[in-house]
């Protein structure tokens, strides 16, 4: 059984062949204008297609699962909103199917992370399971029941938007401010960390983060892991920052699921150790005179970079193909 699975990026769009678990080679494409934040929707879907053309050419498929961004609907037919304002309003799934002749099934990207994760990650064999990612964004998802949470508009577990800053927060594209999204994405560990301890960037009222190209973002971010492992003061500052506002985050999924463990994943989790070490010390600092009580357990996702093509294949399967996910469990 080979199902692909699908990865819209912010820049490319990545899939690969999914079978018994385990992940086959990855073809990717990046987007017309890598850089510029309008792809038009055509532009997308013929990308999603020519990778999954390629694909077919190699292993027979028998479902499509498709990760991508932003809200959709609670049948998860179409997408809602999304920063690619050409895609809200558009059925890609059902557009991909009925091209390619194929079942296809589409799934916000936190949700397909957490699935992957569940199924054959850190949450295996967990339940209630959260996890959350640390990403261009701040997302997530819940299981509960053995069941993705999708909530009764089909948003639950959008972990960034909880409210980390009552006073004078950051503010946010949800129209919020204080979102933990604008602390805790790994865009704003990044970029403030870019912009030293003197530097250009202030957190006032209605400021946001600096944001910076995905080559200068990898860049900078190597640099922090580096700071860190050295013991750099400003790398540390920067993530005991983040970390505290994780921590309130992380502290509301304990309030309102209590899972025995929390898997933190996204682009951020590359930092490893010292980022876990962090956001555990921030919980126990936060929490108070119950963390005694707080047994719960983080750990780093097992799948990072291609957690978006497994889950949303692992998805497809359960959902299309009446697939039971246990036999997708790898050993
Ligand atoms: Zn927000």
């Amino acid at each position: 059984l080979n199902v692909i699975g699908v990865d819209i990026g912010g820049t490319n769009v990545r899939a690969g062949p999914v079978a018994g678990g385990h992940l086959g080679d990855v073809v990717r494409r990046f987007h017309d204008g890598t850089g510029s934040d309008k792809v038009p929707y055509q532009t997308l879907l013929d990308g999603v297609l020519s990778l999954i053309g390629e694909l077919r050419g190699r292993v027979v498929c028998e479902a499509i699962g498709i990760s991508v961004s932003g809200i959709l609907s609670l049948d998860r037919s179409t997408i809602i909103s999304n920063s690619q304002t050409d895609w809200v309003g558009r059925a890609l799934a059902q557009d991909v199917a009925a091209i390619t002749g194929l079942p296809a099934a589409m799934e916000n990207d936190g949700n397909c992370a957490t699935w992957a994760e569940y199924v054959s990650g850190v949450g295996r064999g967990v339940d209630p399971f959260a996890l959350m990612t640390l990403g261009t964004g701040v997302g997530g998802g819940v299981v509960v029941g053995g069941r993705l949470a999708l909530g009764s508009d089909g948003f639950a577990g959008e972990f960034g938007h909880i409210c980390v800053e009552t006073r004078a927060g950051l503010e946010c594209p949800c129209g919020a401010s204080g979102c933990l999204e604008q602390y805790a994405s790994g865009r704003a560990i990044v970029g403030r960390y870019s912009s030293g301890p003197n530097g250009r960037f202030r957190e006032t009222p209605g400021s946001r983060p600096p944001a910076l190209s995905p080559g200068e973002g990898r860049t900078v971010e190597v640099r922090l892991a580096r700071g860190l492992e050295s013991g750099e003061p400003w790398a540390a500052r920067v993530i005991e920052d983040a970390a505290a506002k994780i921590a309130i985050g992380v502290s509301a999924i304990v309030r309102v699921l209590d899972p025995p463990i929390i898997g933190i994943g996204g682009g951020a989790a590359d930092l490893g150790a010292p980022l876990l070490t962090a956001i555990r010390q921030a919980v126990e600092n936060y929490a108070g005179i119950d963390a005694r009580r707080l047994r719960v357990q983080l750990r780093l996702a097992r799948h990072r970079e291609y957690a978006g093509i497994v889950g949303s294949a692992l998805l497809a399967a359960e959902r299309l193909l009446d697939h039971c996910p246990s036999e997708d469990r790898s050993p």
